[in-house]
C-alpha cells in the first residue's frame, strides 16, 4: 500500500512537471572567466547578477567560475562542462580558424559569438628597482610570460615571435597564474610581467599602489606590423594617472574581450543571457568602471570572428541592433 502511495505520488508529481511551464523548470547555467582580480570575473558576476534578477521568468540560475583564462574557456565550452565563457578576440579568431593555439584540435565549427565587451590592452608592468624603461629591456630577465591556458599567454607568445624572441631569451619564463603575478612582482620574483586586460583593474591596481610598479609600452615597428596584418589587433592607450605612479600615458595595442557559446546551448539560454545585459543596459554599464564605454551597437559587431549564435542574433535583431 506505502509502494502503490508513493507510485502515485511519483506519478502526481511527474504529472503536475509535465504542466509546468518549461520556464518554470530551473535551469543552470555556467560562465568561464579569468582569474579574480581581472575583469573576465567581474563580466561574469555582473552578467549574471542580471540573468537571476529574472529568474522567475526563464528559470534560468547563471554562476561564474574563475578559471585560467580565454583558451582554457573555449576549450571547455567544447567539451561541454561550461555554457559560455570570456575570450580575447584573437582566441575567438584562431579558434574559429584553427590556427596558433588551436591547430592541433582543428577549426572549433561550433564557437559562437554573443557580444563583444571591454578593450583589454596588453598591458606590462616592471618592478620599480628593475631598470627597465622599454620592452627590449626585459632580455635575460625574469619575466611572467602567463599561465598555458590564458588568452593572455596566446598573445604574449604571438608578440614574441614577431620579435623575434624565444622564451630562453628570458633569464626565467615564469607561469604564474594573473591572480599571482602582482605579488610575485612585488616580492622580487620577477621583473615583470605581460597581462591581457582591462582597465582600471584591480589586478594592476594593487602592485602599482603596494610597490610602485610601472607601465611599460609596447611600440615600434614589429608591433606596427602585427597590428597592420591581424584583423583583431588594434592600438591602445592606457591613460595617465588611471594608475597610482604611473602619471603618463602607455602607447599599446591589444584586443577586445568577447562573451563566446556553443551552438549546442539552446537558443532560450543566449537570448536570456543577452536580454538580460542590453535591456538592462545603464545598470550593466555601473558594474565595472572599464565598462564605462560600451557601445551596444559596437558590442554587436567588432571583435566577433565567429558567427553569432542564432540566441542572441534573434534578440539583437528584436531591437534593431544587428
Ligand atoms: N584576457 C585574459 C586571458 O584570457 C583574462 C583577463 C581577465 O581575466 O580580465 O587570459
Amino acid at each position: 500500500m506505502k509502494g502503490m502511495l508513493g507510485a502515485m505520488a511519483a506519478a502526481a508529481t511527474l504529472g503536475l512537471m509535465a504542466q509546468m511551464p518549461a520556464a518554470a523548470q530551473q535551469k543552470f547555467i555556467t560562465i568561464g572567466t579569468g582569474g579574480v582580480t581581472g575583469v573576465y570575473y567581474a563580466v561574469g558576476g555582473a552578467v549574471c547578477r542580471l540573468v537571476n534578477k529574472d529568474r522567475k521568468t526563464h528559470g534560468l540560475r547563471c554562476s561564474v567560475e574563475s578559471t585560467g583564462g580565454s583558451v582554457f574557456n573555449v576549450n571547455t565550452i567544447k567539451s561541454g562542462e561550461l555554457d559560455l565563457g570570456m575570450a580575447q578576440s584573437d582566441v575567438q579568431f584562431n579558434a574559429t580558424k584553427g590556427v596558433a593555439q588551436f591547430k592541433e584540435g582543428g577549426a572549433y565549427g561550433d564557437l559562437r559569438s554573443v557580444f563583444s565587451v571591454h578593450p583589454e590592452p596588453f598591458t606590462v608592468l616592471a618592478r620599480k628597482e628593475a631598470g627597465i624603461t622599454k620592452f627590449e629591456d626585459f632580455k635575460g630577465k625574469r619575466f611572467n610570460v602567463g599561465n598555458p591556458g590564458s588568452g593572455t599567454r596566446a598573445s604574449m607568445d604571438e608578440l614574441l615571435t614577431a620579435l623575434g624572441w624565444k622564451i630562453s631569451d628570458f633569464a626565467l619564463a615564469s607561469e604564474l597564474k594573473a591572480d599571482e603575478h602582482g605579488p610575485a612582482l612585488c616580492d622580487n620574483k620577477i621583473d615583470g610581467f605581460f597581462y591581457a586586460v582591462g582597465h582600471p583593474s584591480a589586478n594592476i591596481q594593487d602592485p602599482t599602489t603596494t610597490c610602485g610598479a610601472k607601465l611599460v609600452s609596447l611600440t615600434g615597428p614589429a608591433i606596427d606590423k602585427l597590428v597592420a596584418d591581424k584583423p583583431y589587433y588594434a592600438k591602445a592607450t592606457i591613460p595617465g594617472g588611471m594608475y597610482n605612479n604611473n602619471p603618463n600615458p602607455t602607447a599599446t595595442y591589444g584586443v577586445l574581450a568577447t562573451m563566446v557559446t556553443s551552438a549546442k546551448v539552446p537558443d532560450n539560454v543566449i537570448y536570456a543571457v543577452t536580454k538580460a545585459v542590453f535591456d538592462n543596459f545603464d545598470e550593466f554599464k555601473k558594474l565595472h568602471p572599464a565598462f564605462a564605454n560600451l557601445d551596444p551597437k559596437k558590442m554587436v559587431k567588432d571583435g566577433n570572428s565567429a558567427p553569432l549564435h542564432t540566441g542572441a542574433a534573434k534578440y539583437f535583431k528584436e531591437k534593431g541592433l544587428n
